[in-house]
């Protein structure tokens, strides 16, 4: 840990906040624990020399230099520490070249190192050509209310990055699209639920069959065995069970869509759904080819409720730039279903001949030895408040962090070279 003392000290404090979402109080928008951690870091910027603004307890500020500005945002809130650590959470522990520690690499590490290099450019009394805003993020992890609120009377920079990702950088993200299909009732069952968020590939779903009760014994078992057949089973009381397996919105395609395997056995009882499994599920209208290089359009149906009468289907419909929602509409209206979508992020990119993204990604592959080229994804981070943002950090790529989960971690060696990218990236910046 040699030279950076300053920062392990200020990290171990850091760490110790437990600053989960928690009921509000005065002045504490997102509860005691978030507000100290968010105090904490706030009074430490301020003791190293910083201006700083306070958007209410929501949001902080931190500014050095003058010039085109550049943001830079993280978060200092967590996810809850749940159960299977090997030590407390919340105090920085040491082990085998690893540190431990709730908020370690999502995001207290990171935001911390960026601080730090801040300090270190602010010492080094060289002239800074750049303002540099540094936003101190409350809300991150449980609805971005942090941003919402500032963003109701103040302006992001345009350019800008967050070290709450994966290096090396990625420069676009792609958007996300919500799309709610209206299907009328089936005529041979009902109450069909499906999924638990529309982030998330629906891994199981049910739905009861009609007249169950009534049937004979014979009739009961013709129609377990034809479930059987489609790999669904049925309760005594005659509700149909699918499991499949969840994964990530932004990745559908490493879950199992439990409503699959339900919407094919409609079909096969004569229910009219043959244009929900050609389009939603076999992708008839061919969404997957609309691509920029670096990945496809997604269309994962993720929850199924009854409704008003009728089935709605709610999927999770991810866009990379520079494609965008009207792309996707084009092809949603030959399905011949009712539908309705609304935008929650626009696509982001960031051109990678930029001056931010060539700056960001010579100083990481000046210390780590690398010639990595920026990337896409799928997901989305706190980078998209800036119309042209990119993710840079924290995570690096052969790195298994533990992030959102027990043992969160990053090896020493890690950290003291994520200390020096960004000290080396803002030095650049700076010039
Ligand atoms: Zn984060």
């Amino acid at each position: 840990m040699s030279g950076n003392e300053e920062f392990y000290t200020a990290l171990r404090k850091l760490i110790s906040f437990r600053s989960v979402l928690s009921a509000a109080k005065p002045e504490m928008p997102f509860g005691e624990g978030v507000y100290s951690a968010y105090r904490y870091f706030m009074d430490l910027a301020e003791k190293w020399g910083f201006e700083t603004i306070n958007y209410d307890n929501y949001m902080g500020e931190i500014v050095y230099g003058e010039g085109e500005e550049i943001g830079i945002i993280g978060h200092v809130d967590v996810v809850p520490e749940g159960n299977g650590w090997h030590s407390d959470p919340y105090t920085l522990t040491e082990k085998d070249g690893f540190l431990f520690g709730r908020g370690l690499g999502d995001d207290k590490g990171p935001m911390l190192a960026v601080l730090y290099a801040l300090k270190a450019l602010k010492e080094s009394g060289k002239k800074c050509s750049k303002k540099f805003r540094l936003f101190v993020g409350c809300d991150e992890e449980s609805g971005w209310r942090d941003v919402e609120y500032f963003s109701r009377k103040y302006k992001f920079p345009t350019y800008g990055f967050s070290p709450d990702g994966n290096f090396p950088l990625s420069y676009a993200e792609k958007g996300i699209t919500i799309i709610k299909f209206y299907l009328p009732a089936l005529k041979g069952f009902y109450g069909l639920t499906g999924g638990t968020v529309v982030n998330a590939v629906c891994g199981y779903a049910s739905v009861k069959i009609k007249g169950f009760n009534e049937m004979n014994k014979s009739q009961r078992e013709e129609e377990k065995r034809r479930l059987a057949e489609n790999k669904l089973t049925v309760t005594e009381d005659g509700v149909i069970e699918s499991v499949g397996k969840s994964a990530h919105g932004s990745k559908p395609e490493l879950g199992v869509n439990a409503l699959k395997p339900l919407f094919e056995y409609f079909l096969s009882k004569g229910e009219d759904v043959g244009n929900v499994i050609d389009y939603l599920f076999n992708d008839k209208g061919g969404l997957k080819n609309l691509e920029n290089g670096q990945g496809n359009v997604t269309l994962s149906p993720d929850l199924a409720e009854e409704k008003d009468g009728g089935i709605i289907l709610t999927c999770d419909c991810r866009i990379p730039a520079p494609l965008n929602t009207s792309d996707v509409e084009k092809i949603i209206k030959t399905f011949g279903l009712k539908y309705t979508l609304s935008i929650k992020h626009p696509p982001v990119m960031v051109g990678k001949d930029t001056e931010l993204v060539e700056k960001l990604l010579k100083a990481y592959n000046f210390v780590t030895g690398e010639n990595a080229a920026p990337i896409a994804i799928g997901g989305s981070t706190f980078a998209r408040v800036f119309e042209k943002g990119c993710a840079f950090g924290a995570e690096f790529p052969a790195e298994d962090a533990h992030l959102h989960e027990p043992d969160e971690r990053i090896s020493i060696e890690n950290l003291e070279k994520l200390i020096d990218i960004y000290k080396t990236a803002l030095f650049l910046l700076a010039e």
